[in-house]
């Protein structure tokens, strides 16, 4: 579903927030990204729905070519298909929750309303929220809101969506009802790539982990390889150093 050739972005002259990053996500495939702060996690995922714009290097999205030309065509076409979901929520204040997901399916996807809004009920009730749909986002909680808005990007149909510490802004007594409709959403066979520090979510639903420093990609095992003793000094020093 996604591959990166050697992708290099530098926000500064000679600093390298991806240095010659290439990997892989199938069709299906959960991928976790883990590193330390400033390894390049969310520069990486953001260039895979043409958030961010490379000075190197390749991607293919979907069979959609991204690359240093960022061209308008091509960058919309991967936003279409491609969900995200960031630390902070990002709802819209003013609208309720059926509103804040069905936005967008109606105004940019011109899709019928009527239709839009039984699929947002749909997905708040797969979210296991479907009592809150005429509140605003203040009257929820966190872990609500964050359900609301993984909600709001499955309404635009992804066929890849991309998560960037989707918990860390969380009470730890929210944490585990938006991990569990993530891993919820991965059983139904989503590909996914997920930034998250979440050791258990990543052992139980990763089908592979990635580590990062410095914007490079450090090593990729399967789950149980990386947690048990990774191959790598640098990431075994980064797990050293977890909770
Ligand atoms: P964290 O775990 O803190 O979220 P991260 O792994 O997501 O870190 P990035 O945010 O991708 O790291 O940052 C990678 C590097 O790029 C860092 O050195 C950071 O300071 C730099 N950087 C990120 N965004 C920008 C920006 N908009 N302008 C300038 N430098 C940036
Ligand atoms: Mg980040």
């Amino acid at each position: 579903a996604i591959r990166a050739t050697d992708l290099v972005k530098s926000y500064i002259a000679g600093v390298r927030a991806l240095d010659r990053v290439s990997l892989e996500v199938s069709s299906g495939e959960v991928l976790v990204v883990m590193g330390p702060s400033g390894s390049g996690k969310s520069t990486l995922i953001r260039t895979f729905n043409g958030l961010e714009r490379l000075d190197g290097g390749a991607l293919d999205v979907l069979g959609v070519r991204l690359d240093s030309t960022h061209a308008d065509p091509q960058v919309r076409a991967i936003r279409r298909r491609v969900g995200m979901v960031f630390q902070q929520f990002n709802l819209f204040p003013h609208l309720s929750i059926l509103e804040n997901i069905s936005l967008a399916p109606v105004k940019v996807q011109k899709r019928p309303k009527a239709e839009v809004e039984q699929r947002a009920l749909e997905l708040l009730e797969q979210m296991g929220i479907q009592e809150q749909a005429e509140k605003y986002p203040a009257q929820l909680s966190g872990g609500q809101q964050q359900r609301v808005a993984i909600a709001r990007a499955l309404a635009l149909d992804p066929e890849v969506m991309l998560f960037d510490e989707p918990t860390s802004a969380l009470d730890p007594e929210r944490v585990k009802e938006v991990l569990d409709a993530m891993r919820q959403l991965a059983r139904g066979g989503m590909t996914m790539v997920v930034v998250t520090h979440e050791i258990g979510f990543a052992r139980e639903v990763a089908d592979r982990v990635m580590f990062m420093d410095q914007g490079q990609v450090v090593e990729t095992s399967d789950p149980v390889t990386f947690f048990s003793g990774a191959r790598e000094e640098r990431s075994r020093r980064f797990l050293s150093q977890m909770v």
